[in-house]
């Protein structure tokens, strides 16, 4: 939504493809980083930047890109499945999504007890209990939420070593309703209709067990699915796209931008940042090929 704001106000024509509005940070619960706001919902935030692309006149439509393409002309041509749209440069920034557990039952049950989203779907879960996969600070966030939400809380971890901030690990060592089993991993989920039961290994003792549990989220990181673009961008070992200074790509006319770049760092003035420095890129691609100077204002 950013590049849209940027690249509408360098009067290109501009429509945004995406998913869902708001990506990752309708994951998120309060955001209490983002300048000018001590504390924002990260649902009111996502309103207002998608009411301040509006109304710039960005065109913004609920789809999934299927393929791109390069056209002999240097355009591109991106198919959803439905239709396909014609453009003369495209900004990539499909961020990252959840990294699945690749265990029986995790597919079947999507939706159905099995969420990469507490902030979403915990709600659904109050006094029951839950198991928490993960060790990193979404999992430990997302168990620190659950706590005051179901009635017990498991945090499963393949190993025990939590790569989490100090004061969240404490926090959640306290709660009474979390019990973190470490050296355990998740090798099945089963139920009827929803999810009745985890089978889980416990790898120290060599003991397998069944856990009754009503809900499963699932937060063993995060990553980049760039494969519809895998011909056309460099990508880095963790399939991030590989950006210059411009945001440009391999190809011409393709830029990318946010937390699907090779950028080290995953924070929303980042991707916004990086956005910004891609429409402008793609303005004065634009402006070059068409033989003008490139003449833009720094404000
Ligand atoms: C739980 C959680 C809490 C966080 N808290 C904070 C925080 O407090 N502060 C902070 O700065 N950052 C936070 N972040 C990180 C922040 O959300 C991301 O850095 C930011 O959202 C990245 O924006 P993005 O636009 O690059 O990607 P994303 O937010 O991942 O958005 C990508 C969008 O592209 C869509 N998409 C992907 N592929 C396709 C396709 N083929 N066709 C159409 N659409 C597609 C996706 O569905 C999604 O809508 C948090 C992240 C998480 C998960």
């Amino acid at each position: 939504m950013t590049a849209g704001i940027y690249a509408t106000r360098r009067e290109m024509k501009t429509l945004i493809i995406g998913q869902e509005v708001g990506g990752q940070m309708v994951w998120a619960n309060e955001i209490e980083n983002y300048p000018g706001f001590a504390k924002i919902s990260s649902f009111e935030l996502i309103d207002k930047i998608k009411q301040q692309t509006l109304s710039f006149g960005v065109e913004m439509k609920s789809d999934e890109v299927k393929k791109i393409e390069r056209t002999a002309e240097g355009n591109f041509l991106l198919y959803t499945a439905r239709e396909t749209f014609e453009a003369k440069t495209v900004i990539i920034a499909m961020g990252l999504s959840p990294r699945r557990l690749a265990v029986p039952g995790e597919k079947e049950f999507n939706g159905r007890g099995v969420s990469y989203c507490a902030n979403c779907d915990g709600p659904f879960f109050r006094d029951k209990a839950v198991a928490v996969i993960g060790g990193g600070n979404s999992a430990l966030d997302a168990a620190e939420m659950m706590s005051k939400i179901a009635s017990k809380v498991y945090l499963i971890h393949h190993n025990g070593n939590f790569k989490a901030f100090d004061i969240l690990l404490d926090e959640v060592k306290n709660r009474p309703n979390i019990e973190m089993l470490s050296h355990t991993e998740v090798r099945d989920i089963s139920g009827a209709a929803k999810v009745e039961k985890i089978k889980i290994f416990n790898s120290e003792i060599g003991v397998e067990r069944e856990l009754p549990i009503d809900g499963v989220f699932i937060e063993v990181g995060r990553i980049a699915s760039t494969d519809l673009v895998a011909d056309l961008v460099k990508r880095n070992e963790k399939q991030q796209i590989i950006i210059n200074s411009k945001g440009e790509t391999d190809t011409p006319g393709l830029f990318a931008a946010g937390d699907v770049t090779d950028c080290e760092f995953k924070q929303i003035t980042i991707a916004m940042g990086q956005a910004t420095i891609a429409a402008l890129g793609a303005y004065q691609y634009l402006q070059l090929k068409k033989g003008r100077p490139f003449v833009i204002k720094n404000y």
